[in-house]
């Protein structure tokens, strides 16, 4: 049964330095006007092959899905609202956005097709960095962006930010989450910055021009992260997530419990029945296949029992509550703290995990060393 819906919109106004995701830099109008003609045709395709009554969520992300024309966006929610929004079914409508490209008209198309969520890439108060990680905003405009959005009645505002920017201090750190504070976002994710190779950050490293942060500070930067948040009313309900109360987002929930969903639209992943489908990487297989009638599927993994198991567990870790053991033996038929006896008591000799008898978890000290624990439960 699907539970959620993702749409993908791979088009930004510039390529941050930072980004490996599938997005193209700017594109012509028509260009992107075209791609959600194939993108509208494709839901409609997909609403003849699955059934969307128990999905509660729907998830347009990119790229940067505030970019598109108006008029492309008008005609992707009247798609979606006329082939997948069940009325009253869908708790969750998200849209991700930058500050530079949203507008109060298009924030009130926004509201007007019923998206009660919106995601906005920050990632830090100094424009200097940025300027390094090559977005096309300021602190400013991201400000500007919060209060236009309140104004127009968004009561669900979630933020991104980033930290372990290159040399960046804990001082730094700091400053940049108290803005976001002062922001009063519902929801904040803050993920380190990782150099992928091929980025344009990665060739300013080879170079020499600039150097990354050190792990003992990225370290304290979380920690601080994970005292000062909750201080301020936000829980961190996952390891990178913080929500004030009644504001985790849903449909992020429902990949971490592994529940069924849907991915629209290039490169899109989804999970369908245990099976892993990634819709195709370029625009000529991802028409193509259009034109002629048929979904786009482009690669499909089925996934055997263990790796199943391995993949529930590495979700749920990262969740405050963790594995819960009565959830595991009925969605795999065998107990969890036999199958994974070994990796429990070694991982809560070290004090990393723990159990209450209902739910295994990571410790404080666990969260720190995530990866670590994670790998033991790997076959
Ligand atoms: S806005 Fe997001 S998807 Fe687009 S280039 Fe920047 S990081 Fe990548």
């Amino acid at each position: 049964m699907i539970k959620a819906i993702y749409i993908h919109i791979p088009y930004c106004a510039l390529k941050c330095h930072y980004c490996d995701f599938l997005s193209f830099g700017r594109e012509d109008e028509a260009h992107m006007k075209r791609y959600i003609d194939y993108l509208c045709r494709e839901i409609k395709l997909a609403k003849e092959k699955y059934a969307f009554n128990e999905a509660d969520t729907v998830y347009i992300g990119g790229g940067t899905p505030s970019i598109l024309p108006y008029e492309a966006l008008k005609a992707l929610f009247g798609t979606i609202e006329r082939e997948i929004l069940a009325p009253g079914k869908i708790a969750e409508y998200t849209f991700e956005a930058n500050p530079e490209s949203l507008s109060a008209e298009k924030i009130e198309l926004l509201a007007a097709f019923g998206v009660n969520r919106l995601s906005l890439g920050v990632q830090s108060s100094d424009d200097e960095y940025l300027k390094l990680l090559g977005r096309g905003h300021n602190f400013k405009q991201a400000e500007e962006a919060i209060k236009l959005l309140r104004r127009k009645g968004l009561r669900n505002i979630s933020i991104d930010l980033m930290y372990a920017l290159p040399q960046e201090s804990l001082q730094h750190w700091q400053e940049t989450l108290k803005r976001a504070v002062d922001l009063a976002p519902e929801h904040l994710s803050a993920y380190q910055l990782q150099i992928e190779e091929g980025t344009y950050l990665a060739k300013l490293q080879k170079e020499g021009r600039i150097v990354p942060a050190d792990e003992d500070t990225a370290a304290e930067m979380l920690a601080f992260s994970s005292e000062y948040l909750p201080e301020n009313g936000y829980e961190r309900y996952e390891l990178s997530n913080y929500a004030k109360t009644g504001f985790r987002s849903q449909h992020n929930s429902h990949y971490w419990h592994l529940d069924d969903y849907l991915g629209l639209g290039l490169g899109a992943t989804s999970l369908v029945d245990g099976e892993h489908l990634v819709r195709p990487r370029t625009l000529k297989e991802y028409y193509q296949t259009l034109d002629e009638g048929r979904l786009p599927v482009g690669a499909r993994e089925t996934l055997s029992l263990r790796e199943q198991m391995e993949e529930y567990i590495l979700m749920n870790l990262r969740l405050k509550e963790g594995v819960s053991l009565k959830d595991f033996a009925a969605r795999f038929g065998c107990s969890f703290s036999q199958t994974y006896a070994q990796a429990i008591a070694k991982t809560a000799g070290l004090a990393l995990s723990e159990t209450d008898g209902e739910y295994f978890r990571l410790t404080e000290k666990g969260k720190f060393l995530a990866n670590v624990v994670m790998l033991e439960f790997l076959n």
